[in-house]
């Protein structure tokens, strides 16, 4: 029998599941954003000035923990902000829709002409995101965890070169689709430091070798090494985020050392623990665009439970979540989370935890 676990803050919560040790209960996560139209009425708070200043961005973050009763604050809502400063043209949008880079626009035609420029960090799109951090950090001390978010190369060199240009690059050159990598890990490395720096507990890697574009061979050989190269440079426990059918792949990313893997609704949670065999955490996987959108909290339940069932260690949704989630579909999942722990759940999970960390 496993001793009952006194009472943790939800920092505590989050930083022991990432470490797979136990915990009191679940903890609820979103390594990607929880930010709604609704969260922004509440806070005063509207895109696109929550993705561009400090205070904005910060204020409406927070909402995932005093409005939702999430176990986390995640103010990078975008996945836009470095490749503002490494000159991307971005497509700010307003209130009810996501700042995205204007892709028919590239930057970038060849190794060379990518340049890192000086003022990555200061630039006024990523102080935003380091700022916001010391805000919340400021506000919520040692409460909550703050969790950051820092963009892999793959999706860097989308931005920079256009997804098809790239994804052709890697077929015909991947010599040269290597350097690229390379090139780019500096900025994913210098961005992330920046925000454990100014106060993140972890840091959110997406890096979208997706499952429809890109196979699991394509991951081991252009990726696995550098995510691997992530985890041992970055100080804190990252989350690798790839959306899609990723199951092929997930043996490969449990061995780069990576704290978690954030994993999407196309794996079914069990299928997904067996394919990590213990060596990372997970973190997932409520389906977006049909539950947490368009169903209502009961649905929202059933997939709490089967995480919390196959013992998925922290609960959250899959990925970013549509603006129009409803607040009431989100607040179903600490609910849940807490209801099936207070019915004895929890017992059983810690077991499930001990076994993992002997084996
Ligand atoms: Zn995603």
């Amino acid at each position: 029998m496993s001793q009952p676990i006194s009472p943790m803050t939800s920092r505590q919560r989050v930083l022991a599941a990432l470490r797979r040790e136990p915990v009191d209960r679940t903890p609820v996560c979103n390594p990607t954003s929880v930010a709604t139209v609704e969260l922004m009425d509440l806070a005063d708070a509207f895109f696109p000035e929550a993705n561009r200043i400090p205070e904005k961005m910060a204020n409406l973050a927070e909402t995932s923990y005093t409005e939702l009763g999430f176990d986390t604050i995640m103010p990078v809502f975008s996945i836009i902000q470095e490749s503002s400063a490494l000159g991307c043209k971005i497509q700010w949008e307003q209130k009810d829709n996501w700042p995205t880079v204007k892709m028919r626009e590239p930057i970038w035609r060849d190794v060379e002409d990518i340049r890192i420029p000086p003022d990555l960090l200061t630039h006024p799109d990523t102080a935003c995101v380091t700022e916001a951090i010391r805000i919340l950090r400021r506000r919520h001390g040692d409460e909550v965890a703050i969790i950051g978010k820092t963009m892999g190369p793959w999706s860097l060199a989308y931005h920079g070169f256009g997804v098809e240009p790239f994804l052709l690059m890697a077929l015909d050159d991947p010599g040269k689709t290597m350097q690229v990598l390379e090139r780019l890990k500096e900025v994913t490395i210098a961005y992330g430091l920046a925000q454990i720096e100014a106060g993140a507990d972890a840091l959110t890697l997406p890096d979208h070798a997706t499952g429809d574009l890109v196979s699991a061979d394509y991951y081991r050989r252009f990726l696995k090494e550098l995510h691997a190269e992530f985890a041992a440079r970055l100080p804190v426990p990252i989350i690798l985020h790839i959306c899609g059918r990723t199951v092929d792949r997930m043996p490969y990313i449990a061995e780069t050392g990576m704290a978690a893997f954030h994993f999407d609704s196309k794996n079914r949670p069990d299928e997904s623990m067996a394919a990590v065999c213990g060596h990372c955490a997970l973190v997932g996987n409520i389906n977006n665009p049909e539950t947490l959108f368009a169903r209502d909290p009961e649905q929202v339940e059933a997939e709490v439970l089967a995480n919390l069932e196959a013992g998925i260690h922290l609960v959250g949704p899959e990925c970013a979540i549509p603006l129009q989630t409803s607040i009431e579909n989100l607040r179903a999942i600490p609910r849940a989370v807490r209801a099936w722990h207070s019915a004895g759940g929890g017992a059983r999970c810690h077991h499930h935890d001990h076994s993992h960390n002997n084996g």
